[in-house]
């Protein structure tokens, strides 16, 4: 380091691998980064395994490489004597030791670090400057000022705002390529039989290294890890051969069987782009643009409706959960729009139980930390909804188990979108099934302990009594909704006996779910 008046300590956070920053354009010898693998950050939440592994070998990966171009990078193992464990006191301590003059860090996407580092900043003696991630399609507060003095949010009205302002899929200046914003009805079918998915890309990257680090600090994870041949990509390298992958093998049919669910097929036609995204290893510019590159250049291979769907789940749904976590933290992580209390079945940490559906989805997400949308949103959290579980005791669960899980789209989607404990931010209605939809876009029942057809006695589907006893327990708050008011007029319509035994067996299911 040279004696330079000037010295200036930038901070880069596990979730900020982005090469393409403008902080490492030039090699500035005043200019030291440090990198810090901390217990603030592994024991907030009970991660998978993979999970503590994915960050901690991308972070060391990406120092790696900045050190390569000859920036001054300091790297905290999580081992290391001198490491304090939390970010704060790891800056002050390094700005003292070395006389930085000067403290840069990067917007954090975490509400509890943005605090942190903002009480940090306002304590230091030295200058400071928040610079941001250039990562994102918006500012933080834009959805916000999008939406200001409506009373409902739409992720669709947000979305045509993105296509148009970023002039993606967008002839004319604002008119829709194709003619319509939306293609989801050409899209969302049940994987047939005969059809069998790519297997997935996987990568063998061995951080056997790292797994004796964690187990050596004694973290408490969860799931399992083949930490020799580590699946997820841990650099830009491995993000765009994900890719590129993606493009050419899954996005052909990435609309059509979205929603699908299948036994054995943990992947199917989806990205699996979520953990390198969110930290940003690749950016969602260049997802997009490769995407729509493809289908410019193979129209006949990737229909339009495929396209247009997965565009929309990365400049409409994760820049919309991105708005709504900044405007409306941090009371978001407080609601509890139902007031539900019960706790989380203790299978939802093992899988062990008779209902396939969730045994696959569990023990899925325990084997890879990884479950596609549908699985997360109705099996899982359908499951926990319909149970009734405390929103608390569910965003635990998703916070840890997912690869892809930081706190700004894991409560939007978990909170919000599955469990409606915002009451209607995020989405119109509650997203709640019984075993009638699950079938339709699964084959988890043919297989089941359970029989999808019956709603009360002996191996009666869990999912067909607690669908009805939710809506029996909430109709003081849902039955004025006009997405769900016919649901209400069936469930009013029928026989007075029926409706017992199903809150019968609901009840007596609720009294019993560690043992389902
Ligand atoms: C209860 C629940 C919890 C979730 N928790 C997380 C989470 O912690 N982290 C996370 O990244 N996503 C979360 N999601 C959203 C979504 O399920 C994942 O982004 C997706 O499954 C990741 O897999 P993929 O990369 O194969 O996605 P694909 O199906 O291939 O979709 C492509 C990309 O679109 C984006 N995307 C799609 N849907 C959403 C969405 N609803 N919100 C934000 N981005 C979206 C993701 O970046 C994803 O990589 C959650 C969804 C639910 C219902
Ligand atoms: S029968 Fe019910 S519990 Fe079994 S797989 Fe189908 S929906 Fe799930």
């Amino acid at each position: 380091m040279t004696a330079n008046k000037n010295k200036t300590l930038r901070l880069i956070l596990g979730d900020q691998l982005n090469i393409n920053h403008s902080w490492y354009k030039n090699v500035d010898d005043s200019v030291t980064f440090v990198m810090m693998e901390v217990r603030s950050e592994t024991d907030y939440a009970n991660h998978h395994i993979q999970k503590v592994i994915g960050f901690f070998a991308a972070m060391q990966q990406f120092a790696a490489t900045l050190k390569a171009l000859n920036h001054n990078v300091i790297y905290i193992y999580l081992n290391d004597q001198n490491n304090l464990q939390c970010f704060d006191k790891q800056c002050e301590a390094l700005i003292i030791k070395h006389k930085f003059t000067h403290f840069e860090y990067q917007q954090p996407d975490e509400y509890r670090v943005d605090k942190h580092l903002q009480q940090f900043t306002e304590s230091l003696k030295i200058i400071y400057k928040v610079l941001d991630t250039e990562h994102f399609y918006t500012e933080r507060e834009e959805l916000g000022n999008f939406f200001k003095g409506k009373k409902t949010y739409l992720m669709e009205s947000f979305y045509r705002y993105m296509r148009k302002k970023h002039q993606v899929l967008v002839v004319n200046g604002d008119q829709p390529l194709h003619g319509q914003w939306n293609f989801d009805k050409d899209n969302r079918e049940k994987l047939p039989k005969d059809n069998r998915p790519i297997a997935p890309l996987v990568f063998s990257n061995d951080v056997l290294q790292i797994e004796k680090e964690i187990k050596k600090a004694k973290l408490k994870t969860i799931g399992t890890v083949d930490a020799k041949n580590f699946i997820w990509p841990l650099n830009r390298v491995q993000s765009i051969e994900l890719l590129h992958f993606f493009i050419e093998h899954c996005l052909p049919l990435f609309g059509t069987f979205q929603d699908a669910m299948v036994p054995d097929e943990w992947s199917l036609y989806h990205s699996r782009l979520s953990f390198s995204l969110n930290v940003k290893l690749i950016s969602p510019k260049e997802v997009i643009d490769k995407a729509i590159a493809a289908y410019h250049a193979e129209p006949n291979k990737i229909q339009y409706n495929q396209l247009e769907g997965f565009v929309r789940q990365i400049i409409g749904w994760r820049e919309y959960m991105r708005g709504i976590y900044w405007h409306k933290m941090p009371a978001y992580a407080e609601m509890n729009f139902f007031n539900h209390e019960n706790k989380l079945p203790d299978w939802y940490w093992t899988g062990k139980t008779k209902m396939n559906c969730l045994k696959n989805a569990i023990q899925q997400s325990l084997q890879f930390a990884y479950a596609h949308h549908i699985q997360r949103l109705m099996i899982t959290g359908n499951f926990a909804l319909l149970a009734g579980v405390h929103p608390n005791e569910v965003d635990a669960w998703y916070l840890g188990i997912y690869i892809d899980a930081i706190d700004w789209v894991e409560i939007t989607n978990t909170r919000g979108m599955s469990q409606f404990a915002d009451g209607g931010i995020v989405g119109s209605k509650p997203y709640v099934s019984s075993a009638t939809y699950i079938n339709k876009m699964s084959s988890y029942c043919g297989t089941c302990y359970y029989n999808k057809a019956k709603k009360t006695g002996e191996k009666a589907c869990p999912f067909n009594s607690l669908y009805w006893d939710f809506y029996d327990r909430n109709e003081d708050k849902l039955a004025k909704n006009p997405r769900i008011g016919m649901m209400y007029n069936v469930w009013r319509r029928m026989k007075p006996d029926d409706k017992a035994a199903l809150l019968t067996q609901a009840a007596h299911y609720l009294k019993h779910i560690n043992e389902l």
